[in-house]
């Protein structure tokens, strides 16, 4: 068995990894996580962690569950490939889809199979352009996103996801995507309270809509919360409010439901949650808790009849839209989901939980805000609170927390000094006051390293 150095050599030698300094990784060497169980991982040292991330948001009913392993494995005895073109389709397949329109909101009963986030919404760009062609506008081609949102890595995921760091990359974005600002009350929203502000930040909607041309509109696109942005809860009234606009103009509303969907909310879906009625939905990461890749879109009727009326083919699919394994595994975990009540566990008991425990947080001196919304939480690390000034970003203050969370046993996330949490589902009340030990422990250490 080669030792911990050996494989961060070979590491540095061969794997580009994504997101990352290579030439960095390589003098630092990777932590290799070697196994995992519940919400703990643990690393090829032997070191316990606390997952306080789901992996990458996606592990949400937690590691090594008996039955998404035993799903996999039955599947892949039986049919372990078979595609859904050319007029053929596989019963993992359609027992999801079947499955998705009973857990998705009233208006979806149509999917269309990816296998990832990314691939979900390149989906979603070519098909509501398609569906304004074939409602005789084929002007209607520009989609709007947000800044500092995220919606993927493919060229039209990064060219919709408002982060100008990757658009810099590549010559992004493709043509007709625009972004407006997004609704981050606590850096934007000066003296106006939250919900005056959630109407201001939806305007900039209308606003856009206005210097583009409503008639060149096809949709907008958004996450409930924004994930990767640095779970930025939007206002009460930000939604309904985007919500009146769209139907106002016939734009067709995209909820990214990447991360939100699947019970991250304590809702099935964020929509749900934050209160719009989206015509389309984007998913992937928590249908399958990140077991085996699997994506989709959840077509509305609204979209899916113009579809399938007046269609013909729809020239897009990929040779593993639809994979059986990985829609048996999909459908052990969502059946997993209602057996064990996971979605009321996070509205009702550790959602209120975690939320009363994040108020506790307020106190600290580095804590300009902390919040969270089901199982979804950030904590603002900042210099002044009263004033809400940031730090200066040179100072790197959430990779210092980052940084000592993972020493301490826990990975949080930091979106500059937005420290972010989305620990598994399955997580209890005694686990989240673990979890609330190492963030203060972790915030007591990166305060008094601000302060050296
Ligand atoms: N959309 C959202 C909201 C996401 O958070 C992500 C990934 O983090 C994606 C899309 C892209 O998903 P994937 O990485 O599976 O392509």
């Amino acid at each position: 068995r080669r030792s911990t150095r050996e494989w961060q050599q070979a590491d540095a030698a061969h794997f580009l990894h994504p997101f990352t300094d290579t030439a960095a990784l390589a003098k630092k060497g990777a932590r290799i996580i070697t196994k995992a169980e519940n919400i703990y991982l643990w690393d090829s040292e032997g070191h316990k962690i606390l997952d306080g991330m789901s992996g990458l948001w996606c592990v949400n009913t937690g590691y090594s569950q008996p039955s998404l392993i035993e799903a996999a494995n039955r599947q892949m005895k039986e049919l372990p490939y078979y595609n859904a073109f050319f007029q053929t389709s596989t019963i993992p397949a359609i027992e999801l889809a079947e499955l998705l329109a009973q857990v998705t909101p009233p208006q979806f009963k149509h999917v269309f199979y990816g296998t990832s986030g990314s691939e979900s919404n390149d989906t979603v760009v070519r098909l509501v352009r398609h569906y304004w062609a074939l409602q005789g506008q084929p002007e209607r081609q520009v989609i709007i996103a947000r800044k500092n949102g995220y919606h993927g890595s493919t060229m039209a995921g990064a060219s919709l996801s408002g982060m100008a760091y990757m658009h810099a990359q590549g010559g992004l974005p493709i043509p007709n995507i625009t972004h407006i600002q997004q609704p981050f009350w606590y850096e934007l929203g000066g003296d106006m309270s939250p919900d005056e502000f959630g109407k201001v930040a939806a305007g900039w909607l209308e606003e856009r809509i206005l210097e583009v041309g409503p008639e060149k509109v096809a949709a907008f696109i958004g996450e409930p919360i924004q994930g990767a942005g640095g779970v930025i809860i939007p206002p009460k009234t930000y939604w309904p409010e985007i919500q009146r606009i769209c139907d106002k103009y016939g734009i067709l509303l995209v909820s990214d439901e990447v991360i939100c969907g699947f019970g991250r909310t304590g809702n099935w879906f964020g929509c749900e949650t934050m209160g719009s009625k989206p015509d389309l939905m984007t998913f992937a990461k928590g249908v399958t808790a990140g077991y085996v890749p699997l994506g989709g879109v959840m077509v509305s009727d609204r979209v899916a009849d113009v579809l399938i009326e007046k269609g013909g083919e729809f020239e897009h699919g990929y040779t593993y839209s639809g994979h059986p394994v990985a829609c048996a595994v999909a459908v052990a975990n969502i059946k997993l989901m209602q057996q064990q009540k996971l979605v009321e566990h996070v509205r009702d008991d550790v959602g209120p939980y975690l939320a009363q425990q994040f108020e506790t947080l307020r106190d600290h001196p580095l804590v300009g805000e902390a919040v969270s919304c089901g199982l979804m939480g950030a904590i603002q690390l900042v210099k002044d609170k009263a004033t809400r000034q940031f730090f200066p970003s040179s100072l790197e203050v959430g990779m210092v927390c980052r940084g000592h969370c993972f020493g301490n046993g826990l990975v949080m996330r930091a979106v500059g000094d937005r420290m972010v949490i989305a620990p598994p589902l399955i997580i209890t009340r005694a686990q989240i006051d673990e979890m609330m030990t190492l963030i203060r422990r972790c915030l007591d250490l990166t305060l008094a390293d601000v302060k050296a």
